[in-house]
């Protein structure tokens, strides 16, 4: 499969004051690839993914769609396309479920934007039934799951879903694995998820980055990591 990556990332490194948090990292995602990047808490997946959001500096290159990011502001970049996820949802917890999806869908056409939360409404059904309640007021499960289908009500072409496991039940993580996986076999999305939890990120990806103290360490499909990188983790 030849052209260039939608993504790109060369050589980026982030230091905070002394401490480096990323070191050189190389990273490609094509377009309609599902990429997982593996990582224990602090080897620095939440750093990759707000430089590649425009939200911490950085040195290297990074670009999308073949265009430098370099400069651009975190609005900028986002509306580009790439819709950040972050870890700690950033809801509006006083607004309801469906007024959080509005939100997401606001730049949208209106006709589109119908489309969109019908798609979602089906992907997460307990969005329908929970649609009036207060986003504050659901469980972090619900949460999590509102938070993701807000970002992709933005129709991004590079969806980065920063640790959704993250305190999340084991009956929530099947739901949230299902639709993941839906959304991986029936759409031409592009997804960069960062993970600590192996188990459930390495079923989904079409291809696996170990970050370790700041440096990706280990590249490969899934079915190799057992293996070659697995041992740390599994
Ligand atoms: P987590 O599972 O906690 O999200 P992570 O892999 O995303 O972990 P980062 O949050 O990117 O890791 O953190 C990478 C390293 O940088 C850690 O050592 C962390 O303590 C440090 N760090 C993160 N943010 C800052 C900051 N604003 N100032 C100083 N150090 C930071």
């Amino acid at each position: 499969t030849a052209g260039p990556p939608l993504l790109a990332v060369e050589g980026v490194s982030v230091f905070y004051g002394k401490a480096q948090a990323l070191d050189a990292v190389d990273l490609q995602v094509r377009e309609g690839e599902f990429v997982s990047v593996v990582g224990l808490n602090g080897a620095g997946k939440t750093t990759l993914f707000n430089a590649i959001s425009g939200l911490v500096p950085h040195t290297g290159s990074i670009t999308f769609g073949g265009a430098p990011l370099a400069g651009l502001s975190a609005a900028r970049i986002a509306r580009g396309g790439i819709v950040q996820c972050p870890e700690t949802r950033e809801l509006f917890n006083t607004m309801s479920v469906r007024e959080n999806l509005d939100l997401g869908g606001a730049h949208l056409p209106k006709s589109d934007r119908a489309r969109q939360l019908d798609w979602l409404l089906e992907l997460f059904p307990i969005l329908r039934s929970r649609s009036a309640q207060a986003a504050g007021k659901m469980s972090g499960g619900e949460q999590q799951m509102l938070a993701i289908a807000r970002a992709l009500m933005m129709k991004p072409r590079l969806l980065v879903l920063d640790e959704p496991t993250l305190g999340l039940a084991p009956v929530i993580l099947e739901q949230l694995g299902r639709a993941l996986e839906v959304l991986r076999t029936t759409t031409p999305i592009t997804v960069l998820l960062g993970e600590q939890n192996v188990t459930f990120a390495l079923p989904h990806a079409d291809r696996v980055y170990v970050l370790e103290h700041a440096r990706l360490v280990w590249e490969g499909p899934p079915a190799r990591f057992a293996e070659e990188a697995g041992r740390a983790y599994l």
